[in-house]
């Protein structure tokens, strides 16, 4: 679990590195912006004479920006799923000390998991992460403490499914439910969007939510928060279930034809 902890920390710094990587390129594209704008009136000035020191900026801005992707698609590459068949609740309930730690002692924890009859396939520790962002997200809902409560259960989907475009089946529902500030429906509008956040510069990145998003999607599930101001959160998130085989025939062992691209 001290390897689990060091995993989110890690978690959080990476994201953190991202947010401050897209707030760089920002940066960089004002500076090239800008210097089109000055290169654009000196013509119109007829001025071309003038223009050698917007083209420098811009040629050193595009430089910069191409260094700044080339970090986030090395980033990115490190990331590569590894889907495993896994149980669940069993995966929540080893999470429990890592999460109690998250949360502090001014919230409490409750755990309503299964028992599941259906495994999951997915990769484990993006599952561990996108709950932890839960998590995470949940504790800074609630200042002054309060309670979050996590619940594992079959859910089946024949013919009303509630998504459109979602196949019908049996999946895994994860609920992540806290009694915090809650959110406005433009708030609620807007969580999936990379880098929206609302709180204050370098504590929050806005990826937390757009990475639960990809996360669930890329796994073939789907996710949907309900919320209301005052009222508190809860997140659920839908994986596509299979009824387990025995056991031992499923610990641990890499999917077939698992690797998501
Ligand atoms: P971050 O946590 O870095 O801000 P997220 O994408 O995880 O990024 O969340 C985006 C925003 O959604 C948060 O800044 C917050 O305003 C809101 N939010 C997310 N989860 C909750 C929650 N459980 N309760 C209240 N607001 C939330």
């Amino acid at each position: 679990s001290e390897e689990r902890l060091a995993h989110a920390h890690k978690m959080e710094a990476l994201g953190q590195l991202t947010g401050g990587i897209a707030h760089d390129f920002n940066n960089v594209l004002q500076v090239i912006v800008g210097s089109l704008s000055v290169i654009e009136r000196q013509i119109a000035l007829g001025r071309a004479a003038s223009i050698e020191r917007p083209l420098a900026a811009i040629r050193k801005a595009s430089t910069t920006a191409s260094s700044l992707t080339n970090r986030m698609l090395a980033f990115s590459r490190r990331q590569t799923l590894v889907p495993r068949v896994i149980e669940p609740d069993k995966l929540v309930a080893g999470m429990e000390e890592m999460v109690r730690r998250t949360l502090g002692p001014e919230i409490e924890l409750d755990l309503r998991l299964g028992p599941c009859r259906c495994s999951v396939t997915c990769d484990p520790s993006q599952l561990e992460n996108a709950l932890l962002n839960l998590a995470i997200n949940a504790r800074d809902a609630m200042p002054q403490g309060g309670l979050l409560r996590i619940t594992t259960v079959d859910r089946t989907f024949r013919t009303k499914l509630p998504e459109p475009d979602i196949e019908p089946g049996d999946y895994v529902e994860i609920e992540v439910t806290d009694s915090g500030v809650g959110m406005s429906h433009e708030l609620l509008s807007r969580v999936f969007e990379p880098f929206f956040t609302t709180k204050p510069l370098g504590e929050g990145t806005g990826l937390g939510l757009s990475q639960v998003y990809g996360f669930v999607k890329q796994s073939g599930g789907f996710v949907r928060i309900e919320s209301a101001p005052g009222k508190g959160t809860t997140a659920r998130i839908y994986l596509p279930g299979r009824a387990a085989p025995p056991a031992a025939a499923t610990e641990d062992r890499p999917a077939v034809n698992g690797a998501a691209s």
